[in-house]
């Protein structure tokens, strides 16, 4: 069975960042892995993918019938494949309808039964959790839901929310909640926050990152931290949360 795992957090809280890393330490494991961003700003695969990612609603708009999943499936770092749902003509389409599109588009041609990926990885923005940002956790898309958070009010709002909403589609598909991965920004008692937060977001600690310089100075680079700094100790972290979603 294919393992589909979806990433949920506030804006700029790091989801991307870490969706990259454990695609990049899932595929060092030998998984074939697809990493798809559905966040307008098309970046979620920008630290392991080798050339531009066009986005499956840019495709879409610009083939209409003719599309071929080579068209917005690109393999990156380490074979893991890269697909980014990209956004709607600014200021005419709804982000959240954009995803329907994109997820539709994919079944139609495919894309996972051609792929046959192991590993199925969402990375989702949590502000909105509107109808269209709810897809990946319906329909049998991801069956694993992480949220990324730091411990800052905002961030453990929009978890909460997140949560919320993960409980809304428990009956219909059969997203569930496996924790809450926690992604330090540094501030003071702010893993107390977060342990406190726990049991009203209603799920558990996962795993936690502490704020690392290296992961600017690879991002710099444009790669992921296994790739940039495979020795590191932020990389042996990835490689861990990696084993532990598989489990
Ligand atoms: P968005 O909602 O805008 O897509 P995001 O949740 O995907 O944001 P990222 O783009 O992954 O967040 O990360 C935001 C910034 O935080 C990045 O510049 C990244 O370098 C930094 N960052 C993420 N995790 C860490 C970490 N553990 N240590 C240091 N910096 C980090
Ligand atoms: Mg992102």
């Amino acid at each position: 069975p294919i393992k589909r795992i979806a990433f949920y957090g506030k804006g700029g809280i790091g989801k991307s960042t870490t969706s990259a890393n454990l695609s990049a330490a899932l595929s060092e494991q030998g998984l074939k892995v697809m990493q798809i961003g559905c966040d307008p700003k098309a970046d979620s695969t920008m630290l392991l993918s080798r050339s531009k990612v066009p986005t499956v609603l840019n495709v879409i708009r610009e083939k209409q019938d003719q599309i071929a999943l080579s068209d917005f499936v690109i393999e990156g770092f380490n074979g893991v494949l890269c697909v980014e749902v990209g956004g709607p003509t600014p200021g005419v389409g709804c982000a959240g309808q954009g995803i329907i599109g994109a997820f539709g588009k994919m079944n139609e041609l495919k894309a996972i039964e051609t792929y046959q990926p192991d590993v199925v990885i969402y990375d989702v923005l949590g502000d909105v959790v509107c109808g269209g940002f709810a897809v990946p956790l319906r329909d049998g898309y991801a069956e694993d839901v992480y949220i990324v958070s730091s411990g800052e009010r905002m961030s453990l709002f929009a978890a909460y929310n997140i949560s919320q909403a993960v409980h809304q589609f428990r009956n219909r598909g059969y997203a569930k909640l496996k924790g809450l991965i926690f992604n330090s920004k540094g501030g003071n008692n702010e893993e107390q926050r977060v342990l406190e937060s726990l049991e009203e977001i209603g799920t558990k600690l996962a795993f936690t990152f502490p704020r690392d310089p290296i992961v600017q100075k690879c991002e710099k680079e444009s790669v992921t931290v296994i790739e940039g700094a495979p020795e590191s100790e932020l990389a042996n972290k990835y490689r861990q949360l990696a084993s532990i979603l598989m489990k």
